[in-house]
This record gives C-alpha cells, sequence and structure tokens, in this order.
C-alpha cells in the first residue's frame, strides 16, 4: 500500500487524532438486487482497505429494506464474490434485521414533533415539494397532533390502510434550500413480503432514513458512499443526531464511483441481458459482473491494484478499460504459465527426424523461480500459418524460403519444401532440424532471430476458444444508449490445437498462450473437450495520455 493519503484517509486521521472514534468501523452495504460489480469493487477496495489500514472493522450488511427486487441468490453471489476478491468481513449483517430499531426510531421522531403521517398521494407531495428556487408547500396533515400520529402510523403498521394510502413524513423544513429536507417521506406502506422477514410487516422504511439508522445502529465511524448522495448528508446527520443515537455519530464520506469507458455499471440492464438471454448468465465472462471478470479469468489481486492505482477522489470522470486490462497483463505476465498453442495449424514433416523424445520447455520467465515442464516432440508438428511466408515482407524473422526458426524449446529448423493443393494455397511443409542446435545445448552455431511455438501432432489437443470483446461497442454519433450499443458478436468461438500438459489444467486455471494471449480454462469444459476463455491479448493498448 502506498504511503499517499486520499482526502477519506485524512478525514480518518483527523479523527482518531481528535479523539472523535477511538476504532475505525466501516461497512459494505450492497442491495441483494443483483450481482456485484467492477464498480462495487471500488468501493469494497475502499471500505477493506481502511479497515486492513487502520486495524479497523468491516461489516457486510445487505441493504435489504426495499422487499420487491430482492432476493437470496443475490447475497449468495455477493457473499462469494468477496471472499473471492479476497475480503473478509467482521459482522454479517441484513438492514432488515433492524426493522424494529427503525420503528422505535420512528415512533420517538413522533413523540418528539418531528414526523407526521400524511395522506397525500405521491404526486401531491412531489407537486407541494417546491423546486430549486421556491420553497415547498406545508402538508395539510403537517400538524396533526401526537396522538393522532402514532395512532395512525401504528394503524398503519397493523395493516389498516392500503399500499400508497398514508406515508410518514420527517417534519423537516419545507423552505429548506436542500429539497431532501422538506419533510421526506420516511415510512411508507407496502403489502409486500419480504426474503427475510416474510409478512411481518407491511410498512417499509425508505432508504434515507433506513441507512442512518443502520450505520448508527452498527456503530459504523465512517460511512462512505457515492457522490450522488451528497444533498441526502444533511438528511443523514438529522436522522441519526435526532434519534439520539450515542456518539461517535457515523460520518457519511462521499466518494466518486468508478464509471469504466464501454462498460455497463447499471445492475437493471445487466439483468435485464441476463433475462433475454443475450449472455451465458452473470457470470458470462463478458459480463462486468465480479463473477464475470472471474470466469473471465482476471486475477483479484489485479483488481485490486487496479482500484488502488486509480484511487479515490471527488471527481467524476471516466477510466479507460485497457488500463483495468493493463493491470491484469501485468499481473499474468509474472503469474501465468506460458504454453503452446496453435490457431491456425499448418502441418510440418521433419524429413530427418525420427521417433520421438520430450523436450524441457520453460514455464514462465518472469517468475520468480523458473520452472520447467516436458513437451513431446515428434516428426509430425503443427505451426501456426503466420508464422510462415513464401513471399516474407522486408524483416520476416519467421519461417520462409531458405530461412531457419527456433521451435521454441526444441530445435533450430531448416525449411526446404512447401507442399501445396490444387489451388496454391500451401498445406503441409517439409523442414528439416539443424544437428546439434536443440535449446539449452545448442553448438550448431546458427543464429535465429525468430522463436515461434509449435505442437506435436501425434499429442496435441484440440479445444474450444472463446475470443472476448466488450458487449457494448463504442458510442457513436452521440448513441449512448446501452440497447443499441449492444454488440452480438463479442463472443467468437474458435478452436485451437494445444499442447498435451493442457489436460490437466483445472477451471479458472490461467495461462499465456506463447505469443497470442493470456486465457483461463472454462468451468463448461469436459474432460475430453476444453473450454478456453480469452483474459486479455499479448499487447496493452492502454494510452496513459488519453
Ligand atoms: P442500485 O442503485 O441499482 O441498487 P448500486 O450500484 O447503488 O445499484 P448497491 O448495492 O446499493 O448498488 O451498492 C453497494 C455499494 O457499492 C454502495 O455503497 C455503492 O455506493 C457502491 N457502488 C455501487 N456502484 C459503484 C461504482 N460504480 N463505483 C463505486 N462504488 C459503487
Ligand atoms: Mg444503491
Amino acid at each position: 500500500m502506498n504511503e499517499f493519503k486520499n482526502f477519506i484517509e485524512e478525514i480518518i486521521d483527523s479523527d482518531l487524532a481528535s479523539g472523535k472514534v477511538s476504532e475505525v468501523c466501516t461497512r459494505f452495504p450492497p442491495e441483494p438486487n443483483g450481482y456485484l460489480h467492477i464498480g462495487h469493487a471500488k468501493s469494497l477496495c475502499i471500505n477493506f482497505g481502511i479497515k486492513a489500514k487502520y486495524g479497523g472493522k468491516c461489516n457486510l450488511r445487505f441493504d435489504d429494506t426495499n422487499p420487491s427486487k430482492e432476493d437470496v441468490e443475490y447475497v449468495e453471489s455477493i457473499k462469494s464474490d468477496i471472499e473471492w476478491l479476497g475480503f473478509s468481513w467482521d459482522k454479517l449483517l441484513f438492514a432488515s434485521d433492524y426493522f424494529d430499531v427503525m420503528f422505535d426510531c420512528a415512533v420517538r421522531l413522533i413523540k418528539k414533533g418531528l414526523a407526521y403521517v400524511s395522506d397525500e398521494t405521491a404526486e401531491e407531495i412531489r407537486e407541494r415539494r417546491g423546486t430549486l428556487y421556491e420553497p415547498g408547500i406545508e402538508s395539510p396533515y403537517r400538524n396533526r397532533s401526537v396522538e393522532e400520529n402514532l395512532k395512525l402510523f401504528y394503524e398503519m403498521r397493523d395493516g389498516v390502510y392500503p399500499d400508497g394510502a398514508k406515508v410518514l413524513r420527517a417534519r423537516i423544513d419545507m423552505a429548506s434550500p436542500n429539497l431532501n429536507m422538506r419533510d421526506p417521506v420516511i415510512y411508507r406502506v407496502l403489502h409486500a413480503t419480504h426474503h427475510n422477514t416474510g409478512d411481518k410487516w407491511c410498512i417499509y422504511p425508505m432508504y434515507d432514513f433506513a441507512h442512518p439508522i443502520e450505520d448508527a445502529h452498527e456503530g459504523i465511524t465512517h460511512s462512505i458512499c457515492t457522490l450522488e448522495f451528497e444533498d441526502h448528508r444533511p438528511l443523514y446527520d438529522w436522522v441519526v443526531r435526532e434519534c439520539e443515537f450515542p456518539e461517535p455519530l457515523p460520518q457519511q464520506i462521499e466518494f466518486a464511483r468508478l464509471n469504466i469507458t464501454n462498460t455497463i455499471m447499471s445492475k437493471r440492464y445487466l439483468k435485464k441481458l441476463v433475462d433475454e438471454g443475450k449472455v451465458l448468465g452473470w457470470d458470462d465472462p463478458r459480463m462486468p459482473t465480479l463473477s464475470g471478470i472471474r470466469r473471465r479469468g482476471y486475477p483479484p489481486e489485479a483488481i485490486r491494484d487496479f482500484c488502488e492505482r486509480i484511487g479515490v477522489s471527488k471527481a467524476n470522470s471516466e477510466v479507460q478499460a485497457s488500463y483495468l486490462e493493463s493491470c491484469v497483463r501485468d499481473n499474468l505476465n509474472r503469474t501465468a504459465n506460458r504454453v503452446m498453442a496453435v490457431f491456425d495449424p499448418l502441418k510440418v514433416v521433419l524429413t530427418n527426424y525420427e521417433g520421438s523424445e520430450l523436450v524441457q520447455v520453460e514455464n514462465n520467465g518472469n517468475a520468480e523461480t523458473l520452472t520447467f515442464r516436458q513437451v513431446p516432440f515428434s516428426k509430425i508438428l503443427y505451426i501456426d500459418r503466420s508464422d510462415f511466408a513464401l513471399t516474407p515482407p522486408p524483416k520476416y524473422y519467421r519461417l520462409k524460403p531458405d530461412g531457419y526458426v527456433r521451435l521454441k524449446g526444441a530445435y533450430i529448423i531448416h525449411f526446404d519444401e512447401a507442399l501445396t493443393d490444387s489451388d496454391g494455397s500451401v498445406v503441409e511443409l517439409h523442414c528439416s532440424i539443424v544437428p546439434n542446435s536443440k535449446s539449452g545445448e545448442d553448438t550448431s552455431g546458427i543464429k535465429v532471430k525468430g522463436v515461434i511455438q509449435w505442437v506435436d501432432a501425434a499429442t496435441c489437443v484440440d479445444v474450444t476458444v472463446r475470443k472476448l470483446q466488450s458487449l457494448l461497442t463504442d458510442a457513436v454519433d452521440g448513441v449512448i444508449d446501452f440497447n443499441e450499443r449492444f454488440n452480438a458478436d463479442s463472443m467468437q468461438v474458435v478452436t485451437a490445437k494445444v499442447e498435451r500438459s493442457l489436460l490437466s489444467a483445472k477451471a479458472e486455471d490461467r495461462f499465456q498462450f506463447m505469443r497470442v494471449g493470456y486465457y483461463v480454462l472454462d468451468r463448461d469444459s469436459k474432460a475430453d473437450k476444453l473450454v478456453f476463455n480469452e483474459i486479455v491479448s499479448l499487447k496493452d493498448s492502454f494510452n496513459p495520455t488519453k
């Protein structure tokens, strides 16, 4: 972790120094209405990062105060995604467990003359709310007595009223310049079954009332959220103060949410893609969900590294998708073993070689300790068609007429002859190995500039490879609507021949297919049919000055 402090850490430092707080406690509060995405990773890294940095605590709290859109499937996925990212929460909590606390807080506000039951429709409330330039109009129910309010609120709880018939409003200030303070609705009637509390409640608290209570009740010291809640902070402070929670009261701090080019962060749109069958599921390797990114082969360390590098700020901006890819590539360059795969096979017969042997090929020249594997080698091989040219362009260092090339980990070969079919396209090469040119014991004296990958025809395996692109095409000509930008060709399925060693790979194992890109074994693989997802290409397109 670097020594530079972001603005959130500066606030925490000063709260610790002044004695306002003695232990730092944060929380990650997802609403279980979808899977976590890369944007959530940023919030996770901030909240759990603070826990680690200050030796504090971080709770995982499901913000499940809205019964209609939530589901246990999401709860389970969120837990496993957080663990996969490498974080462990202190308490696992559900906001719905606090419904009694919230109810009591509402009663307390009513008794203090700070909340009232209103019979206005949503429409009427909106109309009377005023604008940024005009104050609002007071509700005709604003001056109901405490007794009447208590009676009506209990009746709301007891199911006397249908949905929408009554709401509980905080009694703050209809002339406040902040519209959120103009008697906001804090409870509504909703006859809905909740995934946690079942049919116990038919009134549910609104987010702006529930969230501060959850934080205060749990002893959260710093409640970190995204910028769109900045204008809600006065209400947050009002709620914790007027509900008379003990000191230290939680402090809301806002930061800029993460946006990434060509990446959808709207749960609603992601859910639509899943529901319409446009993707394989929430964990489709093209999805920006954490489960999708995981299946795509992005290492959790690379995601944490990315969040650290982009930093925390108060200004909204868009990060290039290639920056995330570049963090992934940095990680894989150090950690992924190199193997050989041929996507467009061209048969090579080594005319002066008989029998077979095992050659030693290094796994990763960038790893801290060098390891090797044995790769079968024999008379007939496949190389990639692009590594041979009958009429080569200038500076072509691969196989060409009268040229030499080194087969990675094996021998230098010389091109002798190309066999063509009736159309004149090359179908087979005849080559000869250079005596005494074996890798590691080369005394041939021949210098070659090109090293290419190959697979042994007798033992290689055919595999399926998914080449992946963004689910969204670039926004051109002002078309920013996600529906119009859906990239229907974002998954291209091709085949490749790979070396036999990959048969022992497990799902989520990551490799560099030498000279091609990084690939991960997908869980759709069967023993006789491996499936790989493309993680990232080898070439970095990230331009830090853009
Ligand atoms: P929705 O409003 O559709 O429920 P959400 O993105 O707000 O979606 P939450 O489950 O409420 O989802 O988010 C949990 C936490 O993650 C919140 O604290 C939220 O601020 C944070 N978060 C969500 N999206 C991003 C993002 N793109 N960048 C940073 N933080 C995010
Ligand atoms: Mg939300």
